[in-house]
């Protein structure tokens, strides 16, 4: 998943044999979804009394790995297919399959007998004394060590948030809003885009909440009140109920938090991250805003000057506002970098700028894909086959849906479907949903599509013993890393140049149009930074003092230079802190200063097969199984610095 405002989440979640694995993810239908989960949760439970039947630590790793596997298998393409399916009934029939597998997951972690065998286990390797570490957390975590009206406390507060966080994201995916535009509004929007959007019988265009066509919109269309009514509604998916679920959400976590005696929801969450305490974070927030302030103020000046100019008014009666901010954007980086980022499409059609994403994960980690036909739960779904290069061993499969339909999740994600477990021999497989533009790509989608495809080889390479451990099953505030570092690829020329190998009839960017692309991007960090800061405060703020979550958002945005914007309410769709990224929206930005300092390696050839393979073996096999500051200051050989995020974000790079 993507940050908020730049795009797009990660998607917490994570049979097999040594010949390729048959793809998990078929078509479904609501019964057939009601069915396997009931009977796949009800072969876990057989397994879950068996374990607790037994006693001692002997075996246990190995048993905890097959029910895992077993909760999997049923849980994960389920969560999937409630995101992605085109049919409103399988998705809906989804939802109390998660309900079912929540409570199952909090009695198995509040189990005193597999704890008590948990404790017992000696770990014979780092992988299980990892392993080893994580349960007991997971465990405690869960309120096993809780005394018995707590625990019981704690797993209704479990069930409760997960039913909150459904009815959100719930609120947020089937927000039927629309927009309608008169003709006359679509000034400035490319033919294309104006040729793709519906239209009422009284030939005007009712457009939706959806990424490719709010933020074309926002950045192109000439009339300021048709941007102002289109960010408005935008700012209000989600509705006002969310709030309420959002306000709840927070005090049960607080009220979780006190019952392990903790002072906020923050501490409780914090002490498993890479970060351990609220300090370290408070403390790099604050360095981040400190960084950030100047260089956004100056950028909305020039933003504030470029309208003048264009409306013909004095700059003292010209004032900026949210709605204008992407659009003068557009403007100044176009006039000063001379980029058109519809124009872009034609130099990354969307199917040659996917088949660059292969091409280059091919060239970079020693791997050939292969594209086979299997049955999927949209045609417009692809599949393919990972091997390794060398010794042309299967190693996993991912999908790319990649076009937006009604109904389907509206963000970019990397969903892994399946997780990766040496000792069962079982490969992974990981889905790429996105919601792109099905001609070609802009410089933003281009980022996109690395960034989850980043996500997708985390966890489709990844060779960790256990599937407690594949993949992105790393803290929150390093899974972003591997994406983000990936991102890079689309930027510079030596990777752009395999392109011309997937699509010698594209056109090709100079270098130094690839030069300005960059700079264009690097224009307005202050801005980005600033907001990215905004967010992560928000959530901070809530996770360590639970109010009333308009208000905070009220406060934080009004002391913002563009102020709050009455009658909207930005957290109604803020579905990344409802969910697991609670107290962690901070860790975009902590994994950024980790993929930006891990980017060092390649500075010399990015393409290094040496590097890639090395980065492969370090850190994408690795998943969870290894502390990441210990993966990370393998890889680099030193310790990590934050220098290479600080030049980022304030465009001194
Ligand atoms: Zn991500």
């Amino acid at each position: 998943m993507r940050a908020f405002a730049a795009v797009a989440l990660l998607l917490a979640a994570t049979a097999a044999s040594a010949a390729p694995a048959r793809p998990l993810v078929g078509a479904y239908d609501a019964a057939t979804v009601t069915s396997l989960c009931n009977d796949g949760i009800a072969r876990a439970r057989d397994s879950f009394a068996r374990m607790e039947a037994r006693q001692g630590g002997a075996g246990f790793f190995d048993e905890w790995n097959r029910l895992q596997i077993e909760i999997e298998d049923v849980v994960n393409p389920i969560y999937l297919v409630g995101s992605v399916h085109p049919d409103k009934a399988v998705r809906d029939a989804a939802d109390p399959c998660l309900t079912k597998y929540t409570t199952l997951s909090t009695e198995l972690f509040q189990s005193e007998r597999l704890f008590a065998r948990v404790k017992a286990t000696k770990p014979a390797n780092a992988r299980q004394a990892k392993l080893r570490k994580d349960l007991v957390e997971g465990f405690e975590d869960s309120g096993v060590a809780l005394p018995p009206d707590r625990r019981k406390r704690a797993k209704e507060i479990f069930d409760r948030l997960e039913e909150l966080r459904q009815a959100f994201d719930k609120s947020v995916r089937d927000d039927p809003t629309t927009v309608v535009m008169a003709p006359a509004e679509m000034e400035g929007m490319p033919e294309a885009y104006v040729k793709a959007q519906k239209k009422d019988e009284r030939g005007n265009y009712v457009l939706r909440l959806d990424y490719p066509a709010y933020f074309p919109f926002l950045t192109n269309a000439r009339s300021e009140e048709a941007r102002r009514r289109y960010w408005i509604a935008k700012q209000n998916e989600g509705g006002a109920e969310n709030l309420k679920r959002m306000d709840e959400i927070f005090l049960l976590r607080k009220e979780l938090a006190s019952l392990y005696g903790l002072p906020s929801f923050a501490h409780y969450s914090l002490r498993r991250k890479m970060v351990e305490t609220p300090e370290t974070v408070t403390k790099f927030l604050a360095e981040v805003k400190a960084a950030v302030s100047g260089v956004e103020k100056k950028e909305l000046e020039e933003l504030r000057a470029e309208k003048a100019r264009e409306t013909g008014k004095p700059l003292a009666e010209t004032t900026l506002r949210r709605w204008d901010v992407q659009y003068y954007q557009e403007r100044v980086r176009s006039a000063r970098y001379s980029v058109d980022q519809e124009g872009l499409r034609k130099y990354f059609p969307t199917g040659k700028a996917v088949a660059f994403a292969l091409e280059l994960s091919q060239a970079l980690y020693g791997v050939r894909f292969a594209e086979r036909k299997v049955p999927a739960w949209h045609e417009d779904v692809r599949y393919f086959d990972v091997t390794d290069a060398k010794t042309g061993a299967f190693l996993s499969g991912f999908y790319l849906d990649l076009f937006p339909r009604e109904g389907k999740y509206n963000h970019a994600a990397a969903f892994p479907v399946r997780g990766v477990s040496l000792r069962a021999r079982r490969t992974p497989l990981s889905v790429l949903v996105a919601n792109f533009n099905r001609v070609g790509l802009d410089q933003d989608e281009m980022e996109t599509l690395l960034h989850e495809f980043g996500h997708v080889l985390h966890g489709v390479l990844s060779r960790t013993d256990y599937v407690t451990h594949a993949g992105t099953s790393t803290p929150g505030d390093f899974v972003e890393a591997p994406s983000q570092m990936f991102e890079e690829w689309g930027r510079r020329e030596q990777p752009l140049a395999l392109l011309a190998r997937v699509c010698p009839e594209c056109p090709r960017l100079a270098p130094d149009e690839i030069a300005r692309l960059e700079a264009a991007r690097q224009y307005g960090q202050g801005i980005k930074y600033s907001r990215q800061w905004l967010y992560a405060a928000f959530d901070m703020s809530l996770s360590l003092d639970p109010k009333p979550s308009m208000e905070v958002w009220k406060g934080l945005e009004a002391g913002t230079p563009l102020g709050h914007v009455e009658g909207t309410m930005f957290p109604a769709a803020f579905s990344h802190i409802a969910s697991h990224y609670a107290a962690g929206y901070y860790g975009y930005m902590w994994s950024q200063v980790l993929a930006l300092d891990m980017l060092s390696k390649f500075s010399k050839d990015m393409l290094d097969p040496k590097v890639g393979r090395f980065y492969r073996d370090t850190i994408l096999a690795q998943g969870g199984q290894v502390e990441p500051a210990d993966m990370v200051g393998k890889f680099l050989g030193r310790k990590p610095s934050s220098e290479a995020f600080f030049r980022e974000i304030t465009g001194r790079r």
